[in-house]
């Protein structure tokens, strides 16, 4: 099924919970290619005008559920330039211009690259259930390994940025062992507020270290009211160890993802205090590998 309005989107997925969303099948396609599974009815969302909006105010953005992952980023590196390298590295031109940056949040791998950035962010997803919408923040949508706070029948109208600050860094990371169109073994996302010298504000969100993309809370807690020095980052970033507990996979042991996961802490530290580190990486790799 193709429907033409969120109307009528919410009225046939109402009728079919059991249907399976279509929006870029970036994902949607490895379930027959790699998976050989039958798929369900499908409803597609991708020929729904008002889905394809994305509109920035003084709110915050507004990046509906069929915008690609192309429009997305780009909006996003306008309001916050420090994501430029993760969006250049998130697929390839063609993922990029076919997925959504909904489908990414939507799927809700742990390894996903764009969760970890706009929990970060502090977004929120716009829900839709029939003719009930409600928001949920990013950060309390994903429940456990593959479970979401998503009814039967509900769907993502759209995910919402609250807009840059002046007095906020940003920072993101994505390690991972080619440079262009590899999953993650660790992606970290970092905004922090200092005022006076102190830390008065840390949203540390990573993917690939638990069962789910979550933020580093103890961590947070040990960095507020602490002064803005490496010391404080190093002593701070010790207590990852008692967030996660990653898992080792062929992508990375445990103790890899704990000790880098550390280092990005430490690396964001220095790029804010160290300007231009973080611009001469980025062209150096970038200068490395043939341009999109
Ligand atoms: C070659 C390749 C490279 C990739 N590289 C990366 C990468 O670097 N980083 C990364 O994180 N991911 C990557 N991916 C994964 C994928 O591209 C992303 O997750 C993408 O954002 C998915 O969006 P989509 O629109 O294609 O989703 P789809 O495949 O259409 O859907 C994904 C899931 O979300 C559900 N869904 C879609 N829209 C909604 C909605 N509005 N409401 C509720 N549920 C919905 C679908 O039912 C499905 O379960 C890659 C995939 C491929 C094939």
């Amino acid at each position: 099924m193709a429907p033409r309005t969120i109307d009528e989107l919410a009225s046939a997925f109402a009728q079919e919970p059991g249907a399976l969303l279509l929006a870029g099948g970036t994902d949607v396609g490895l379930l027959v290619t790699k998976q050989l599974r039958e798929l369900p009815t499908i409803l597609y969302i991708g020929g729904i005008g008002e889905l394809h909006a994305l509109r920035s105010s003084a709110t915050g953005l507004r990046i509906g559920a069929a915008v690609s992952l192309t429009r997305a980023w780009g909006a996003l590196v306008e309001a916050f330039p420090p994501l430029a390298e993760i969006a250049q590295r998130f697929g390839s031109p063609p993922v990029r211009n076919s997925g959504t940056l909904c489908g990414n949040l939507a799927n809700g791998s742990p390894i996903g690259d764009a969760t970890p950035v706009l929990m970060a962010l502090g977004a929120e997803l716009e829900l839709r259930r029939g003719a009930e919408v409600r928001r949920v923040p990013l950060e309390r949508f994903y429940l456990g390994y593959q479970r979401k706070d998503l009814q039967a029948g509900e769907f993502i109208v759209s995910v919402l940025v609250p807009p840059p600050r002046t007095d906020e860094w940003v920072g993101a990371y994505k390690l991972s062992k080619r440079f262009d169109q590899d999953i993650s073994a660790v992606c970290a996302a970092f905004a922090v507020r200092v005022a006076d010298g102190r830390i008065v504000s840390a949203r540390l969100a990573f993917g690939g270290m638990a069962a789910v993309v979550a933020r580093a809370a103890r961590t947070e807690r040990a960095l507020i009211g602490a002064a803005w020095s490496e010391a404080s980052i190093v002593r701070a970033s010790a207590c990852l160890a008692e967030d996660f507990t990653p898992l080792s996979d062929l992508r990375a042991s445990s103790a890899f993802r704990l000790q880098s996961a550390r280092n990005l802490l430490r690396r964001f530290y220095v790029e804010q205090t160290q300007p231009g580190v973080a611009t001469r990486t980025f062209h150096a790799l970038a200068a490395a590998v043939p341009s999109a």
